[in-house]
């Protein structure tokens, strides 16, 4: 049957601190997706948890309900109340906060002390019976449940005694009538699932906080009740049961340095480590006794704001009061009445720990994490556990996330910080690159208009120029004009097949072409002035398919610019490569370089620095085109400033080595490319 769990978390208010997972001595809590989440099996219900969150994301179930309607039913009620009730209530006289209980309908009100006195004696009768036997103390239920579940070799060793608040339910049952109600106010959570136990004996059990709202909800109070005496057996030095060394205080187990036959630990980490090394055999005590909290006194069920040390000076001033003030006949009579009672208890094995991971998976989940050698383990903390290797081992067990880790966690931030910032770079030039194609098509589409209605009237203007100039004798001046007047008109026609060129509407014609012999041909025709060099490299032979006729007009068009920007001479260097998909070519040159400014312009049709007459400011509009209809992509690199070093520039032209792929292709080039091109 599955239970319900006693401790949960309110999902909306945790916030991924990990101080919980910190804190559990059972590491019961999972992560999530960020989210802390307690494992039911795992959990001692110590609720220490429920301390340590500041947020108040964890919660224990209620059971003040239950006992108001308890009280309302026709069965007789009896409360008996955690031997530190005093520190709970330390602002209320013990008198009247009986006569408060009884004014809410408690018909017995009693103190679990006295069950801890007996407890004591049960204590005492089996270490002596049992010489050479190792006990564990058995009072506090998260240390049993602990050691049901991950140390389950020693359950043997848990003393066989019921925990005094079922020692002093048995008791009152036995005064009471066994048709009494029993209710246990404490400072523990755990006591909720031991009273599961041992249902016959005890009602319910709830915090103290939880009494606290079922006497407001009653509007009870110290003002409207009056002083009444509890309701004997009273005790003797079972009050100091709730510090450490209590139990072994009212067992009169002398915790004797010499011997070291008795040992208390108390605390999280006091009582696991304690219980590991007696696991081991490096505690040699005949009786070890745990408390979870730091004595009962610290327990999740009260709300105090006192330092544990003042918890204790409460604590001893109430058990002095108790002891020197106590009938001693009149406690013995109860004693005898009562010690030979059945107060056995059995506890049962409940492995919940897996077995420990691999070495060869944690080493994994380690690397994982960028944790290769031993001085990446920084075993921070930070994730909540204790050390990295234990932090793998519980990601391993689908109880932690690698995201728990601090330091992974910043680094992966850190990259994709890295990743957001070079996307947006590469965003901001991919759309410049985009605004510069837009721009670049629409001035295409106009320009192929005007040429289009250019060339017939200039058609008709050179075709009657040159009528004319034939049809005047040669020594006529007009002639001249008339040749002028052709000149002029042809050149028109050139510019106007450039912008024809440009807005380029008739599809290229593909062919597979060795790129270097391309400019090997055309270097057979290209003669340069006598002070420029050329230098030609080529990687093997690189085949590409392109149109020639139009990929030779773009040699022309990059190599005549370079030559153009070197009028006192220097060196073009040619390359021709491939990579992946692609062949790549660029033309560089030690010229004048391209101005920062005019960068972005130079592939606008009519852009030109030259003198009127030299350029027309169409080559690289031409090349432009050319290139995107064969799938491709043109950078260039420029510096025109010698302060920063030799001036010059490379044009680099990529190309897909594959018609099929160029869909394809277009795409990783604007992905890929998108941050270096300049168009
Ligand atoms: P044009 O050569 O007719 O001026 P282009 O379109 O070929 O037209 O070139 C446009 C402009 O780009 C040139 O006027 C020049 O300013 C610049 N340019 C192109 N290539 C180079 C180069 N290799 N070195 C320096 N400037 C260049
Ligand atoms: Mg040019």
């Amino acid at each position: 049957m599955k239970e319900d769990p006693l401790v949960y978390t309110v999902k909306e208010l945790c916030r991924t601190c990990y101080t919980c997972v910190r804190g559990c001595p059972a590491k019961a809590i999972r992560i999530c997706q960020g989210q802390a989440e307690i494992i039911e099996e795992r959990c001692i219900s110590c609720a220490n948890c429920t301390l340590m969150c500041s947020r108040q994301a964890k919660k224990i179930k209620d059971s003040s309900a239950a006992v108001i309607e308890m009280l309302k039913g026709r069965r007789k009620a009896a409360i008996c109340l955690a031997p530190s009730f005093p520190v709970e209530f330390c602002d209320t006289d013990p008198l009247r906060l009986a006569g408060m209980l009884r004014k809410a309908g408690f018909s017995f009100v009693n103190e679990v002390s006295f069950g801890a006195d007996i407890v004591s004696l049960q204590y005492r009768k089996l270490i002596n019976e049992n010489p050479g036997k190792k006990y564990i103390s058995s009072a506090c239920p998260a240390v049993v449940s602990y050691i049901e579940k991950y140390h389950p070799s020693l359950v043997g060793n848990i003393a066989p005694i019921v925990s005094p608040m079922v020692a002093t339910a048995r008791i009152m049952k036995s005064i009471y009538g066994g048709e009494t109600e029993i209710v246990f106010a404490g400072p523990c959570v755990s006591k909720k699932r031991e009273a599961e136990k041992y249902a016959k004996d005890i009602s319910c059990v709830i915090t103290f906080a939880e009494l606290r709202s079922i006497l407001e909800a009653m509007d009870v109070s110290d003002r409207n009740s009056v002083d009444s005496f509890f309701d004997p057996p009273y005790p003797a030095k079972g009050v100091l049961y709730p510090m450490g060394r209590g139990l072994l205080s009212a067992s009169e187990f002398e915790e004797d340095l010499l011997s070291g036959r008795f040992m208390s630990a108390e605390g999280l980490d006091e009582f696991t480590e304690a219980l590991k090394n007696f696991e081991k055999g490096d505690i040699k005590a005949d009786f070890l006794d745990l408390l979870c909290c730091d004595g009962c006194i610290m327990g999740p069920g009260i709300k105090s704001g006192k330092s544990r040390y003042a918890r204790e000076e409460i604590l001893r001033a109430y058990a002095r009061s108790k002891y020197f003030n106590m009938k001693i006949g009149e406690w013995e009579d109860y004693v005898t009445r009562f010690r030979d009672m059945d107060y056995s208890a059995f506890f049962k094995t409940e492995t919940a720990e897996k077995d420990a991971p691999a070495e060869s998976e944690i080493k994994k989940v380690l690397e994982k994490m960028g944790k290769i050698n031993q001085q990446d383990e920084l075993n921070c903390g930070a994730c909540g556990y204790p050390s990295c290797r234990e932090h793998a081992a519980a990601i391993i067990k689908g109880l932690a996330e690698s995201e728990m880790c601090l330091p992974y966690a910043i680094d992966r931030l850190k990259m994709t910080a890295q990743e957001l910032r070079e996307s947006y770079n590469q965003l901001t030039s991919a759309k410049q690159a985009l605004l510069q194609s837009e721009k670049l098509a629409s001035m295409g589409q106009l320009a192929a208009g005007i040429a289009h209605e250019l060339n017939n009237p200039l058609g008709v203007v050179l075709l009657y120029s040159k009528l004319a100039a034939e049809e005047t004798e040669p020594e006529n001046p007009l002639r001249r004009d008339l040749n002028t007047i052709t000149e002029q008109a042809e050149r028109c026609k050139k510019i106007v097949a450039g912008l024809l060129n440009f807005a380029r509407k008739n599809k290229p014609v593909f062919k597979k072409t060795d790129l270097g012999l391309l400019f090997e041909n055309y270097f057979k025709v290209f003669k340069p002035s006598k002070n420029i060099n050329i230098e030609f490299s080529r990687e093997g032979e690189v085949f590409a398919e392109i149109d020639q006729d139009q990929i030779t007009q773009v040699i022309s068009n990059l190599i005549t610019n370079a030559f153009e920007a070197m009028p006192n001479g220097g060196l073009i260097k040619v390359e021709v490569f491939s990579q992946g998909k692609f062949a790549f070519f660029t033309v560089s040159d030690n010229g004048c370089g391209i101005k920062e400014e005019n960068l972005k312009k130079i592939f606008e049709p009519f852009f030109t620095t030259k003198q009127i007459g030299k350029g027309t400011g169409l080559g690289l509009a031409v090349t432009y085109g050319i290139i995107k209809a064969h799938g491709g992509a043109i950078m260039v690199e420029s510096n025109a400033d010698r302060s920063k070093g030799e001036t010059g520039t490379k044009f680099t032209v990529k190309l897909p080595l594959e018609r099929e792929k160029i869909k394809e292709n277009a795409e990783l080039i604007k992905n890929a490319g998108a941050s270096k091109e300049k168009i």
